[in-house]
């Protein structure tokens, strides 16, 4: 019941004013008695037994009229009822009875009538929901500056000043846009790297989000865009676990991962968030560099690639693989702080600014200090020992997919790394650098 509206039904109405005046009818009519009858402690109950009734203490019993008919008999009080109680408690009875039954008539009338009118209901309702959807989108296009994108049978996706909306929205007017080209052939791997918090995965995103805008049929937030017709966005951004189905983070984030390279194509777009950052760093490097890899070179399923990472190792991968490019987030020192400029250009990061990152975030003064004394202490090793080139000569000797354990080995070990020192480099063959490679890890087993 309660789901026909007041004023849809006169009849219904009236019902419902019966039925809801019942609490007022009766304490009128228990005044009224206790004045007619002078008992002051008479009662009108009410039970699922008998209805409605008159009770009357066993003291006032000779006050009660002749008109009270005897009903049931407490051993304090006398039970009694009246033609006018019955009459009136009928009609409350009655309304209850014929509300229910009326409603459902109403109901399954309305019910019919809307049944009528299905097919036109339905249409109208799809033509609202376009109507409303592509409205949506024609507001947010004036209202937030955005542009008409040129969709062509290439594959390029060329966006300049793109922004990401959402962001955008966010922090009210100092977004720095950013230009972004991707192509099958000569930028098809982007690996992006730049300090924590510098807006890495705000341009992945972004990237993703323009070209879904375009593809739905929606201007984009930038001053230009040509895009390709994709076929699929493919992410794995973002650290989520599973625990509850009993998937860790790093579970989840490979089996995403297996999922993209299984079933990306040529006319996929890739964003990659990191991965590998679940696991020890040596695992995590080398899940991430084959990935890059396989998504560069697998003939089936190479497709255009956002590479987020902090694996600065990674960017060495632009100097073997015609297709990957490296970028990176621009950020600035100033007094010991850090400055995020949030503006993608080509090249490598030198620094992920984290310790600086660590400082805003506000773990404690000691913790900060004794971390930027650790992390002077791996650079020095590592510079000491390699100097910036030969570690990359080094990498290249050895084949480029060691060239990131090459220089991590080195950080980690420093009688290892003494063990190097009388190598000259630059006059290795590959066997030679390979022997050395195996050499270094059983060391530092
Ligand atoms: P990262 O992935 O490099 O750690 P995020 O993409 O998560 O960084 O960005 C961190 C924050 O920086 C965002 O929440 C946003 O407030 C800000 N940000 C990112 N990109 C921009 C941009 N282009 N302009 C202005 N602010 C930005």
């Amino acid at each position: 019941g309660g789901v026909i509206r007041a004023g849809f039904d006169p009849e219904l109405d009236e019902l419902r004013k019966v039925s809801s005046s019942a609490k007022q009818v009766i304490a009128a009519f228990e005044a009224q008695e206790r004045e007619r009858t002078g008992i002051a402690n008479l009662k009108i109950r009410f039970n699922n037994v008998f209805g409605y009734y008159i009770e009357v203490s066993k003291g006032n019993i000779s006050r009660v009229p002749d008109d009270y008919e005897r009903h049931q008999t407490l051993t304090n009080a006398e039970r009694y009822i009246t033609p006018q109680l019955k009459e009136w408690e009928e009609k409350v009875f009655g309304a209850d009875e014929r509300i229910a039954q009326l409603e459902a008539q109403i109901f399954d009338r309305v019910r019919a009538s809307v049944c009528a009118e299905t097919r036109k209901l339905q249409s109208t309702a799809r033509a609202l929901a376009t109507l409303d959807a592509l409205c949506a989108l024609a507001e947010t296009a004036a209202r937030r500056n955005l542009v008409c994108p040129t969709l062509h049978d290439g594959d390029e996706i060329e966006i300049k000043n793109g922004r990401h909306p959402v962001v955008e929205a966010a922090i009210s007017g100092s977004f720095v846009p950013n230009d972004l080209l991707m192509n099958n052939s000569t930028d098809r791997l982007l690996v992006i790297t730049g300090a924590n918090m510098g807006g890495k995965s705000t341009i992945l995103r972004q990237t993703a989000i323009i070209q879904i805008l375009a593809q739905i049929g929606s201007f984009v937030p930038a001053t230009s865009a040509r895009l390709p017709i994709i076929d699929r966005v493919w992410t794995r951004v973002g650290a989520s676990d599973d625990l509850a189905s009993g998937r860790s983070t790093f579970m989840v984030e490979m089996t995403e991962t297996a999922a993209i390279l299984h079933s990306a194509t040529a006319r996929s777009l890739v964003l990659l968030d990191e991965i590998g950052r679940g696991t020890s760093t040596f695992d995590g490097l080398s899940i991430a560099w084959s990935v890059a890899e396989y998504l560069h070179n697998s003939p089936e399923h190479s497709a255009k690639t956002l590479f987020a990472t902090h694996y600065h190792e990674l960017t060495e991968l632009a100097e073997t693989l015609p297709g990957a490019k490296n970028y990176q987030i621009t950020a600035a020192e100033r007094d010991g702080n850090v400055v995020f400029l949030h503006k993608l250009q080509p090249g490598k990061a030198s620094k992920s600014y984290g310790i600086a990152v660590a400082r805003l975030a506000g773990l404690p003064q000691t913790v900060i200090e004794r971390a930027k004394s650790v992390l002077e202490k791996l650079e020095k090793y590592e510079l000491a020992v390699f100097g910036e080139d030969r570690s990359v000569g080094i990498a290249k000797a050895a084949g480029a997919r060691s060239a990131a354990q090459v220089s991590l080995f080195a950080i980690a070990n420093e009688s290892a790394i003494d063990s190097l020192r009388d190598v000259d480099i630059d006059k290795l063959s590959s066997n030679e650098a390979a022997e050395l490679l195996r050499d270094l890890k059983k060391r530092i087993v």
